[in-house]
């Protein structure tokens, strides 16, 4: 019989199927953790792969043309992911992430979103439905995902400079067609579009001052995002995080800002306009003013496991339950008790050591 290989990816992701308890009480949409967080929203990777390199996410020298991304068969279909959506909707949520890897890589990306925009929340409300992408096919796909249900988008850039874009996302992909990606969306009607900026000390922070130029004025929201430990090949180091305080500093001394309240409780960016008028920012510090206490976000991978946590090691697989022919109440059940039980608060205990664990590639969970 001919040897059937593994790849490495299922290897080193294995999670076991999701718990299903014997009393199944029907979902009441108002689902809490351990820890009286709620369940609110849902972050689906629906690709593993991507077009881009970025160092700090995807490094060359682990993702390379022997690393094995999923098989086709292990993802989730669209058809699955849409029970799941409608199930996790049954439970209070009501904002929908897609991400990856590149979600716009993945084949007709935009039936599934067609099929997530007819889903209703349990309060009976249309879900805020937004994708997150670094833009390499915006311009071509903008209007067809807005006419496929689509609300907003978020892309990310990480500098305005080329040389240092170029650098960062490892391809030699150029700023331009970013911001040409940026400009479809908006005339799609994908505004406005958020523009998320990793920060890493030494590589892009003399990009800060530059990027919030560019884009007050612009009806865009830039965020900055703290550069993190997630999975375990980017060789994160505390030294190479800007703090976001230092952001705000650094931005503030050419353009003057002032502290927003946030949009709802537990919203994950720090907001801050600019005096004049020109805008708003936003600064994502999970670093150093870790935000665990509000967490209200599951996250689907790929194939159908459930992350509670960004910084996870293990995952529960639904996919089994799935594919072995569980009904939706057992699903459901399945789902309150992993929430249930749920205690991460991974920001608020970081440490050199914790960072060092082997945690779930973003690329894999979804950012
Ligand atoms: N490919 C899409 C994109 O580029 O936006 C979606 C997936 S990507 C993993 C989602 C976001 O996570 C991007 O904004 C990326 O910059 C961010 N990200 C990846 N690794 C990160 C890290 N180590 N620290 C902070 N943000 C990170």
């Amino acid at each position: 019989m001919a040897e059937r290989s593994i790849p490495i990816a299922d290897r080193r992701y294995v999670a076991p199927p999701a718990f299903v308890p014997e009393t199944l009480p029907p979902p009441t949409g108002r689902l809490a953790d351990a820890r009286g967080r709620r369940l609110h929203d849902l972050r689906i990777s629906v690709t593993d792969r991507c077009n881009f390199r970025c160092t700090y996410c995807m490094p060359r020298s682990v993702f390379d043309r022997n690393y094995q991304f999923l098989p086709h068969e292990a993802l989730l279909t669209f058809e699955e992911i849409t029970r799941v959506v409608r199930l996790f909707l049954a439970h209070g949520v009501e904002k929908v992430r897609l991400t990856g890897g590149e979600p716009l890589l993945r084949k007709n990306v935009e039936h599934l979103i067609e099929l997530l925009a007819g889903l209703r929340t349990a309060a009976g409300q249309p879900l805020d439905l937004t994708l997150t992408t670094n833009a390499s096919v915006l311009a071509r796909k903008a209007r067809a995902l807005r006419a496929a249900g689509l609300r907003r988008v978020t892309v990310s850039l990480d500098a305005l400079d080329d040389r240092v874009f170029r650098a960062m996302n490892d391809v030699d992909f150029p700023v331009a067609d970013v911001l040409a990606g940026i400009a479809a969306a908006e005339a799609a009607g994908l505004a406005p579009v958020k523009v998320n900026m990793v920060v890493k000390r030494g590589v892009n922070d003399q990009e800060i001052v530059p990027m919030a130029r560019h884009f007050r004025g612009s009806g865009h929201i830039l965020r900055f995002i703290e550069f993190m430990d997630v999975g375990a090949s980017n060789g994160w180091r505390m030294d190479d995080v800007l703090p976001s305080a230092e952001v705000v500093r650094r931005i503030a001394e050419h353009f003057p800002l002032a502290p927003v309240d946030p949009n709802y409780p537990g919203e994950v960016a720090e907001r801050w306009r600019y005096l004049d008028g020109q805008g708003e920012i936003g600064v994502i510090s999970s670093v150093t003013q870790p935000f665990c206490a509000g967490c209200t976000r599951a996250r689907l991978s790929t194939e159908g496991k459930v992350y509670t946590c960004l910084f996870a090691t293990s995952g529960h697989d639904l996919r089994a339950l799935l594919r072995g022919g569980r009904s939706d109440e057992e699903i459901a059940g399945a789902i309150a008790h992993l929430w249930g039980a749920r205690t991460d608060r991974y920001s608020e205990i970081r440490t050199r050591e914790t960072a060092a664990l082997r945690k779930i590639e973003m690329s894999y969970i979804g950012g």
